[in-house]
């Protein structure tokens, strides 16, 4: 079991950085979030720029009818010459005539929509009187202004807390949307310790409804949950903090603070845990080999950077040279940082430029970043990882641990095989 470290990141100062940064916008959590949420619509309130990202990002299929789409602000809009709101509610309407499937839709803010200051609130509140009781409206930001990639989930699961329905009983609410059959493992794990009232923020539809109310205790499988952390502690849910359920030590930290607040005893957690943790425990120590001894600099990305840092120090063996982050919650990812032992640079937001000199003077063996940077570190002899593939592949949960070492091993593999080839 993962044990706290009187020595940890946790009270380690804080490098905060203000600069210009290098990041996604909030559009691209639609990508996964529409896979999952399967009566939800997306329409994104911005330019064409938003729609080439989406489409390109999401690489859209003929067959398919896409739960996400594009409300063009032209140029007449922009300048102000035209009523955005109602060629809005005449894009709703026929969206909504076309699509009887759809239960939810979020009208999501962009940077255009955000420069013109349009009122998207007032926009979901009349639409919802409109369409109400069969089709939900509400709203969130996914611009790129002051914004990472992640956000966008973050923004979306807030805007639907303030709506549910308000419950007495108690409950478990995990937060963050994982792919289904990485779900369904979570909740056969939970349901063999006995706790099978757990409910998940975003359920994959608006007929699952999901309750809250002052007897429920909600855990994050995410830790970019930020304001939803903050909405649902309005609505008086507690917070489980908890390190994040990644490897085969976090899985287990995860489970375990949720077992404890359930009164599970250890005989039934032991009994349940450990043949999945030792087959993620042999899964992680095949596939990190080639992690070990190595040292890791984690570029601000994706709001996953502590606790990956925590999975790839505490159970592959590296040492993390800087972990920067756009943003550190503590409540979210403090029993992550308590498990680091301190060492690392803990950065927060970025001035890329400083840390660029900052990677090329430590010259990492392993480096965590964008896409934006990964080229041009590569092509100086670094050896990267995408961030943002941590994000689209899955990677929570004992079944996942081996698959999330080898994400990390397989660049320090390529280049490697590169270097022998070149040599020889
Ligand atoms: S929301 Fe902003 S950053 Fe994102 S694609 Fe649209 S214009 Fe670009």
């Amino acid at each position: 079991m993962l044990k706290s470290n009187p020595t940890s990141c946790s009270n380690a100062p804080i490098l905060k950085e203000r600069g210009q940064r290098e990041v996604f916008c909030g559009l691209t959590s639609i990508i996964w979030l529409h896979r999952k949420m399967q009566d939800a619509f997306f329409l994104v309130v911005g330019s064409r720029t938003c729609a080439h990202l989406l489409q390109s990002a999401a690489g859209v299929m003929i067959f398919a009818e896409p739960r996400f789409g594009t409300a063009i602000l032209e140029e007449t809009d922009l300048a102000g010459l035209a009523d955005a709101q109602q060629e809005l509610d005449r894009e709703v309407e026929r969206l909504l005539s076309r699509r009887p499937d759809i239960r939810q839709l979020f009208l999501v803010g962009s940077c255009p929509s955000e420069v013109i200051k349009l009122d998207l609130a007032k926009a979901a509140q009349r639409l919802s009187q409109l369409y109400a009781p069969s089709v939900r409206v509400l709203n969130f930001t996914g611009s790129g202004i002051e914004t990472t990639f992640t956000q966008g989930e973050d923004e979306c699961l807030a805007s639907m807390v303030p709506v549910l329905n308000e419950s007495g009983q108690k409950q478990l609410l995990v937060i963050g949307a994982l792919p289904d059959v990485v779900e369904d493992q979570m909740r056969n794990l939970l349901s063999a310790m006995g706790i099978n009232d757990v409910a998940v923020l975003p359920a994959t539809s608006a007929k699952h409804a999901v309750t809250v109310g002052k007897n429920t205790i909600f855990v994050a499988t995410q830790p970019f949950l930020g304001e939803t952390h903050s909405a649902l502690e309005r609505r008086g849910a507690r917070h489980l903090p908890a390190p994040f359920p990644f490897g085969a030590e976090g899985t287990t930290a995860w489970l375990n603070v949720i077992a404890t607040e359930f009164g599970i005893s250890n005989e039934r957690f032991e009994q349940v845990v450990s043949a999945p943790r030792a087959r993620a425990r042999k899964a992680i120590s095949q596939a990190s080999e080639v992690l070990s001894g190595k040292s890791v600099f984690f570029f601000p990305d994706s709001q996953l950077e502590i606790p990956l840092a925590r999975f790839l120090v505490a159970e592959c063996g590296m040492t993390a040279i800087e972990i920067g982050a756009p943003f550190i919650h503590k409540g979210l990812v403090g029993p992550d940082l308590d498990l680091i032992p301190e060492g690392p640079v803990i950065s927060e937001g970025q001035d890329v430029d400083l840390q660029l000199d900052r990677v090329l003077k430590a010259r990492p063996d392993l480096t965590v970043c964008g896409l934006g940077l990964a080229n041009p570190l590569e092509a100086k002899g670094l050896t990267t990882k995408w961030a943002i593939e941590l994000v689209f592949t899955p990677v929570h949960f004992y079944e996942q641990a081996g698959d999330l070492a080898g994400l990390f091993s397989r660049p320090l593999r390529r280049r490697a095989a590169l270097s022998r080839e070149a040599a020889a």
